[in-house]
C-alpha cells in the first residue's frame, strides 16, 4: 500500500470521500454520547454496533410466531426448521470454507468444548494441548477442564507459548519450535487466530502444516479473525475453529456462534462427539428413533434446534458482509489502521503499540501498552467521547472497524489522545 498519509482533517476527510465502503456507516447505530454527538466507536473487537435492519429481522419472526404459533416451523417466511441453514452459505464465505464445513450454533466456548470431544482424544503418551499463554481466559478454562477431564494435570499437560522476554508477542520461528520440541507428545494445538491482547496474527497455514506432521490436530479460536481478517480455512487444511458473532459480526450481545469442521473430518460419521438430535439425519430425525445417525457434514455436531431470534439479528448483520465482501472490506481495514498506526506514531516515541507492524500480521486492531497512568489516561479519553478497551495491566485496545469507522474517526481520536 503506497498511501502517503497526513496528519489533517482535511485528508481524513479526502479518504472518507473517496472510500467506496463510507455509505455503510449509515446502516449502522453508532452509540451517542450525552451531547447527541456520536462517540467514537473503537470496540467493534468487543460488541459491534447494531444494523439498522436487525429490528425488521426479529420483527418478521416475531410476527410469525404471533400468527402461526408452532407452525412456524414449517410454514414461516423463513421457515425455522432449517433457519440455521440460512446463515451457512455467508458464514463459510467469511472463513473461506466448503457450506458443508459451516455450522452456526450455541456459543463459542460451547463450541470449543463440543470440537475438543472430538478432537482432543489424547491417550498415555500424546495428551498435551498448545495455547498462546495470553490467550482469553476462558479458553484457558476450558483446556484446562479437558485435560482434568481427560484425568491429565493441567500444569503439566499444557504447553504454554510465552512471549520471549521484553517481548509482548509470540514469533513464528517459536511457535515452529514448540510444536517440533513437543512433537511426540502433542494432541491439539488451539490458538486464537488473531490474539485478542497483543491483535497478532498467526500463521494459520503453516502451524496446520507442522502441527499435522507431528500428528496433533489444529484448530483455531477465531473469535477476533471472523470479520476481520481474509481466513481460507478448507485450503490451510484446519481441522475446526469456533468463532462468536457478536464481535465484528454484529449480532449482537450473546449472538450465536459459528463452527468450522473441516470436510475430512465432518464426512466421518464415526468420529465420536457429544451427540443431541439436531445433529441427527434429516430425513429420520422425527422418527425420534433411539440411535444416532449423524449428518456427515458440521452440521452432524449441532444438539438443539436453532435459536430463531438470536440467528434473526445475525442474518441481517450478514447480508451486509454478503453485499461488502470480505475482499473490499480489507482493503479499507489495512488503509484506516495504516492510517491510526500512522497518527500514533506522529505523536510521539512515548506511544508503545505492541500489535506487530506488519499488516500481514495484525487485523484492524491496534494494543497500545500505556505507562503507569494507562488507567488515568483511558478514562480521559472515555469521557472525551472515545469507547475503546482497557486490558489489564496496561493495554487499551482499539478497533477501527472498516464497515462503520471513519478515517475521520481515526482522526479525531488522535488528536484527543494527543492531548
Ligand atoms: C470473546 C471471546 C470469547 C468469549 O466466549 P463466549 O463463549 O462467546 O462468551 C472466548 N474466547 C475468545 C478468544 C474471545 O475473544
Amino acid at each position: 500500500m503506497n498511501i502517503s498519509f497526513q496528519n489533517s482533517l482535511d485528508f481524513a476527510r479526502q479518504m472518507d470521500q473517496a472510500d467506496p465502503l463510507k455509505s455503510y456507516r449509515e446502516q449502522f447505530h453508532i452509540p451517542v454520547q450525552e451531547s447527541g454527538e456520536p462517540y467514537i466507536y473503537f470496540c467493534g473487537n468487543s460488541l459491534g454496533c447494531q444494523p439498522k435492519s436487525v429490528r425488521a429481522f426479529i420483527e418478521t419472526e416475531l410476527k410469525d410466531w404471533e400468527m402461526l404459533g408452532v407452525e412456524g416451523h414449517f410454514h414461516a417466511k423463513n421457515p425455522w426448521m432449517p433457519y440455521h441453514e440460512f446463515l451457512t452459505e455467508s458464514s463459510a464465505r467469511i472463513v473461506g470454507a466448503l457450506p458443508e464445513e459451516v455450522v452456526v450454533m450455541n456459543s463459542l466456548t460451547v463450541n470449543l468444548h463440543l470440537m475438543m470431544a472430538s478432537f482432543y482424544r489424547p491417550d498415555a503418551k500424546r495428551y498435551k494441548i498448545m495455547i498462546e499463554a495470553d490467550a482469553f481466559p476462558s479458553d484457558i478454562y476450558a483446556v484446562k477442564s479437558q485435560l482434568i477431564h481427560h484425568g491429565f494435570d493441567p500444569e503439566e499437560g499444557l504447553i504454554m507459548l510465552q512471549p520471549k522476554e521484553g517481548e509482548h508477542c509470540v514469533w513464528q520461528e517459536d511457535i515452529e519450535a514448540a510444536i517440533r520440541e513437543n512433537g511426540d507428545q502433542l494432541a491439539l494445538i488451539l490458538l486464537g487466530g488473531v490474539n485478542y491482547y497483543t491483535g497478532q496474527v498467526f500463521d494459520f497455514e503453516k502451524i496446520t502444516k507442522i502441527g499435522h506432521e507431528v500428528g496433533a490436530k489444529v484448530g483455531f479460536d477465531l473469535a477476533h479473525a471472523v470479520g476481520n481478517i481474509q481466513l481460507k480455512l478448507h485450503d490451510w487444511n484446519v481441522d475446526f475453529a469456533c468463532w462468536c458473532t457478536y464481535k465484528y459480526l454484529n449480532s449482537g450481545p450473546g449472538g450465536v456462534g459459528g463452527c468450522f469442521v473441516h470436510v475430512r473430518n465432518a464426512s466421518d460419521k464415526n468420529l465420536p462427539r457429544f451427540a443431541g438430535w439436531w445433529g441427527h439425519d434429516k430425513e429420520t430425525r422425527f422418527q425420534m428413533g433411539p440411535e444416532f445417525d449423524p449428518i456427515p457434514t458440521a452440521e452432524g455436531w449441532q444438539l438443539s434446534n436453532a435459536p430463531v431470534l438470536a440467528m434473526a439479528s445475525l442474518r441481517a448483520s450478514l447480508a451486509i458482509f454478503d453485499e461488502v465482501g470480505m475482499d473490499g472490506l480489507v482493503e479499507k481495514s489495512k488503509k484506516l489502521t495504516g492510517y491510526l498506526l500512522f497518527l500514533l506514531q506522529d505523536i510521539g516515541p512515548e506511544i508503545e503499540i505492541i500489535t506487530p507492524s506488519d499488516p500481514k500480521q495484525r487485523g484492524c486492531q491496534l494494543s497500545l501498552l500505556t505507562g503507569a497512568n494507562g488507567r488515568e489516561i483511558f478514562e480521559r479519553i472515555t469521557k472525551a467521547g472515545i469507547i475503546c478497551d482497557w486490558r489489564e495491566p496496561n493495554v487499551i485496545r482499539l478497533a477501527p472497524v472498516p464497515l462503520y469507522n471513519s478515517f475521520e474517526d481515526v482522526w479525531r481520536f488522535a488528536e484527543i489522545l494527543k492531548d
